[in-house]
C-alpha cells in the first residue's frame, strides 16, 4: 500500500467516493485514491473489496447438500437404533443372517459416511474460501480447513476449530457463544469412539461373546451418531445464514458506503 505524503497538503489527493475526505492510500487493483473509511484489507478499496469478495461463488447449494447428507447419516444410524432396540433382544443368541444384515447395515453406513464427509468438505472449503475473499481469514487455507478433518489425530480436535473459527469471523464471540458447538463436538467424538468399540466388539464375536455389551455399544454409539448428525444440520444452517447475510451486505453496492457514512456520523 502506498501511503499519502503527510504533511503535504497541498497536494493531498481526495477519496473519488467521498470527495469532502482526504485519501489515504491507492487501491492497490485499481489504482484509484481511498479514505481511511473506504481502505480495505490488503491495500484495496472498498469497491474492489466488494468485487473481489464477489467473484467467489456462495455455498448455499454446498450447504444445502450438506444438510441432506446429514439427515440421512441421521436416518441410517436410527436404523442401526431401530435395529438394536427391536431386532436384537428378540432373536437372543445371534443367528448368522442376523449378522449378516448387521454387516450390510455397516457397509451401508460406511456409503453414507463418506458422502457425508465429502459434502460437508466441499461446503467447509467453499466457506473459507469465501470468508478470506470477505477479508475475514480464519488463518488458513480453505485446503488446509479440509485436511483438518481427514488428517489421523489432528481430526479429534482440529474440526472443531476451524467451525470455531468460522463462527468467530463469522459473527464475533457472542455469535459462538450462540452456537451448540461443544456439544456438537462431544458427540462427534464420542460416536467415534464408540463406532470403533462396536466394530472390534463384531469383529471379535464368537457364539460365546457378551452380546449385551456389544448391543448397548451399539446403541449408545447409534444415539451420539444421530445427535452429531442433527447438531451439524444445525450449525452448517447457523453458519451459513450468517455468510448469506453477509454476501447480501455486500452484493448491494451502496450499502458499504452507507454503512460508513453511519459509521462515521
Ligand atoms: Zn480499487
Ligand atoms: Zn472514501
Amino acid at each position: 500500500m502506498l501511503n499519502a505524503v503527510a504533511g503535504d497538503v497541498e497536494s493531498q489527493p481526495m477519496c473519488p467516493q467521498h470527495p469532502e475526505r482526504e485519501a489515504v492510500c491507492t487501491c492497490v487493483r485499481c489504482g484509484r485514491y481511498a479514505c481511511a473509511s473506504c481502505e480495505r484489507d490488503e491495500g484495496r478499496c472498498s469497491e474492489c473489496a466488494r468485487l473481489s469478495a464477489l467473484e467467489v461463488p456462495d455455498s448455499r447449494e454446498r450447504a444445502h447438500r450438506a444438510t441432506v447428507l446429514q439427515y440421512v447419516s441421521a436416518g441410517t444410524s436410527l436404523v442401526g437404533l431401530l435395529y438394536e432396540l427391536l431386532l436384537v433382544p428378540e432373536f437372543g443368541n445371534p443367528l448368522a443372517a442376523e449378522r449378516l444384515s448387521r454387516w450390510g447395515v455397516l457397509v451401508l453406513a460406511m456409503a453414507v459416511v463418506v458422502a457425508t464427509q465429502v459434502t460437508l468438505l466441499m461446503w467447509v472449503h467453499r466457506v473459507v474460501r469465501q470468508l478470506k475473499a470477505l477479508g475475514a481469514d480464519i488463518g488458513m487455507s480453505p485446503a488446509r480447513a479440509v485436511w483438518m478433518w481427514l488428517i489421523p489425530l489432528l481430526n479429534w480436535v482440529k474440526p472443531y476449530h476451524v467451525m470455531r473459527d468460522i463462527a468467530e469471523k463469522l459473527g464475533g464471540a457472542s455469535f459462538v457463544a450462540s452456537l451448540p458447538l461443544q456439544l456438537w463436538w462431544a458427540a462427534n467424538v464420542l460416536a467415534r469412539i464408540l463406532e470403533k468399540a462396536e466394530a472390534k466388539l463384531l469383529v471379535r464375536e464368537t457364539a460365546t461373546a457378551d452380546t449385551t455389551t456389544r448391543d448397548v455399544v451399539g446403541l449408545l454409539s447409534s444415539v451420539c451418531a444421530v445427535a452429531a448428525a442433527l447438531l451439524y444440520v444445525q450449525l452448517i444452517k447457523d453458519l451459513q445464514t450468517r455468510l448469506d447475510r453477509r454476501r447480501e451486505g455486500i452484493e448491494e453496492p451502496e450499502a458499504p458506503v452507507a454503512g460508513d457514512e453511519a459509521a462515521a456520523a
